[in-house]
Formats: structure tokens, sequence, C-alpha cells
């Protein structure tokens, strides 16, 4: 399997250069993971790609509820009615595309003719995030997981959790993969040392929370301020973000609580 990447053409603060779609073909199908926004570049560039595969797009297979991944997903169904949309349901989220979704549930192995995606629920980023695994070539198209030299945002005010999100990077540690294929960035060929490498760095992080705390920064906004000094301010939002979810996760190890909006060490 040789993906096509087709790039969403999307660039902002919060997505970097913007994000890349795939496309899969196979005897004249084609799934496309993951639906951009719906720039009129993408869509041309899909149609191109599709001609020149001879392949009729089948599914769109889309990775998360967020408008980056999902927005784009009523433009595509508009110009290719041949094409099933699915993803793992998030009512809440869901809602605000103008198409029907098929639901995908985990383990669940999407065909793309010869070719075989199996959908892993991989929560955390999202509560609804699925990774695509396909076997045969031991890689993972891995939505918003993995992102090379850049961290992943944990927004806690929309369903991010910081466990889970560690759950499901030892998930696709233990598949012993051999690429990634991310939603942002270039394609990761090196997966131990990049998942083993966010790992340890989300095991740094909470230990500057941890450390923050135990000096007396007791609101997300100033242990925010604290750790990510210098951060554009653009950024500052999903950094607090991050942090309540650092937090979140302590107090339920144990290690720290909440009363009156003031966060301590316990
Ligand atoms: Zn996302």
């Amino acid at each position: 399997m040789e993906p096509i990447v087709l790039f969403a053409r999307n660039p902002s603060p919060m997505t970097g250069p913007g994000n890349n779609t795939y496309l899969v073909d196979s005897r004249g199908t084609a799934a496309l993971v993951d639906a951009g926004i719906g720039e009129a570049g993408h869509l041309a560039d899909l149609a191109a790609a599709l001609l020149d595969r001879h392949a009729r797009l089948d599914s769109v297979l889309v990775t998360h509820g967020h408008r980056d991944h999902a927005g784009g997903a009523p433009a595509i169904a508009a110009a290719h009615p041949s094409a099933a949309f699915r993803k793992l349901p998030w009512p809440v989220e869901d809602g605000q595309y103008d198409v029907t979704w098929q639901p995908i549930v985990d383990g669940e192995i999407v065909t793309v003719g010869d070719e075989e995606l199996t959908a892993l629920h991989t929560p955390g980023h999202s509560p609804d995030h699925l990774a695509f695994w396909h076997e045969a070539s031991r890689a993972v198209f891995t939505g918003d997981l993995v992102v090379r030299g850049s961290s992943v945002m944990i927004h806690w005010s929309r369903g991010g959790d910081l466990a889970q999100y560690l759950a499901s990077l030892e998930r696709l540690l233990a598949l012993e993969p051999r690429l990634l294929y991310p939603a942002h960035g270039t394609v990761i060929d090196d997966p131990r040392a990049i998942l083993t490498h966010y790992l340890a760095h989300r095991r740094f992080r909470e230990q500057q929370v941890l450390n923050a705390l135990r000096a007396g920064q007791a609101t997300v906004e100033a242990i925010a301020e604290s750790i990510y000094d210098g951060l554009a301010p653009a950024l500052m939002p999903a950094a607090r973000e991050n942090v309540r979810a650092h937090l979140e996760k302590l107090r339920t190890d144990g290690a720290a609580t909440h009363d009156d909006n003031r966060w301590t060490a316990s």
C-alpha cells in the first residue's frame, strides 16, 4: 500500500502547515482517511488523484470529529455521492457536519479492494479518536496521536483525557509499527523512537506540573505561565488545556486535589 498524501490546504496557528489526508486505493475503489475542511484545492486534488488511479471514492474514514478532520465531509459528499462517511460516534460533535455518518467500532476491519484497515479506538486527544492499522505494511494512520517535532494538545474541556491518551500511545507502540501516517507533519519512519519520546515527554510535563503545585502555584493559568514561558499568545489557551489535562490525571492518580478553583499537591 502506497497512500497518496492530499493536503487539506488549511494552514493556521493550530494546524501548522495544515492537515494531511491520505488516499488508499485498490482495484478501482478508494478510501480517504480524513476529510480536511472542504478547501477547493483539496477537492480538486482528490478528484485528480481518483482519475489518475481510475478509482471511485467508496469511503471517507474520519479519525475524529475535530473540524480540521471532519469539516470537509459535506463538500466531499456533494462531489462523490458514492462515498460512505465513517467514524466512531461522538454524538455531541458529529451533528454539526451535514452528512450521514456510519459508525465504526473498535477492531472493525474496513476493506478497500484488496487492502484491509483495522480501526483502533485510541481516545485521549478526543473521545472518538480512531487510528487505522494496515497490518500488511505495518503502517498506521494516526490522526492526531503523533506529530513529529511537536506535541499533541489534549483539550480537557472538549473531552480530552491524558490517561487515555497515554494508553493509546502504548497501544500503538505494542503494534510495533514500521510507519506512521500522521494528520499533521511528515510521515514517521521511526515510530518506536517517537512514541517512547512522547511517553517520556508527558512524564516530564507531569513532573513540571507537580513541581509548580508544590511551589504554590494553584491555578491552571499560573501553572501554564510558568511552564510555557515564552509561548506564542495564540497557543496559550491550548497550553492551559494541556495543563488542565495533567491536573485532572494527577487528581485521578490521587496526587492533586481541586477545591474552590485552587489546585494543590496532595
Ligand atoms: Zn484533533
